[in-house]
C-alpha cells in the first residue's frame, strides 16, 4: 500500500488544498494530511482547529487520514511507514523554496521522495494568507474555501 504524506500549515485549509488532496487520492491508495504544530509561525487557528476544518472538508473522500506532526517531518514520514512527500504547486515564486526543501530532505533521507502536484488553474493565485485578509476584510470567499472554513473565519473576524 502507498501511503503519501502531505504536510502543510493549512491555516486554513483552502478549497487548493483540498484539490491538491483529491489528485494525490487519484495516484496514491492513502493520503496522511499532516498540519504543521509549529508554534513559531503563530497561526491564527489552533492545530487542533485546523485539523477539525480538514476532517469536515474531506468528509467525502475516502482513504485519507488528518494527523499533526512536529519536529522533522523526515522523521514523521518515516513513522506513517510512508517515503512519499506531497507538495503543491502554484506558480513559479513557490518553486525555488519547495526545490530546496525537497532536495535538503532527499539529502537527510535518499529514500524520500517529493511529489508536486499541480492545483487546478481556479486556485493558482490561492493562499492561506489572502484568504485571512479577505476574511478580515469581510470580502466574499465563495468558491475559495470549505464552507466549515468560511463559517470558521466569518466566526473568528466577528470577534475581533
Ligand atoms: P506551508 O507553510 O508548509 O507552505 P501551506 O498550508 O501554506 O503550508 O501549504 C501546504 C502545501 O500546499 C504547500 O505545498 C503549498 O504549496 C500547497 N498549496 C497551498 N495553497 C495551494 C493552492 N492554492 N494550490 C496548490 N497548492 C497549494
Amino acid at each position: 500500500m502507498r501511503t503519501a504524506v502531505y504536510p502543510g500549515s493549512f491555516d486554513p485549509a483552502t478549497n487548493g488544498h483540498i484539490d491538491v488532496i483529491e489528485r494525490a487520492l487519484k495516484i496514491f491508495d492513502r493520503v496522511i494530511v499532516a498540519v504543521g504544530d509549529n508554534p513559531g509561525k503563530k497561526p491564527l487557528f489552533t492545530t487542533k482547529e485546523r485539523i477539525a476544518m480538514l476532517k469536515e472538508s474531506t468528509r467525502h473522500l475516502k482513504n485519507i487520514e488528518v494527523d499533526s506532526f512536529s519536529g522533522l517531518l523526515i522523521d514523521y514520514v518515516k513513522s506513517k511507514n510512508s517515503k512519499i512527500i506531497i507538495r503543491g504547486l502554484r506558480a513559479v515564486s513557490d518553486f525555488e523554496f519547495e526545490f530546496q526543501r525537497a532536495l535538503l530532505n532527499r539529502v537527510v533521507d535518499s529514500g524520500i521522495e517529493t511529489v508536486f502536484i499541480m492545483t487546478n488553474e481556479h486556485y493558482v493565485y490561492l493562499n492561506s494568507s489572502i484568504i485571512k485578509e479577505m476574511a478580515m476584510f469581510g470580502g466574499s470567499l465563495n468558491d475559495l474555501v470549505p464552507e466549515i472554513v468560511e463559517k470558521k473565519l466569518k466566526e473568528h473576524f466577528s470577534k475581533t
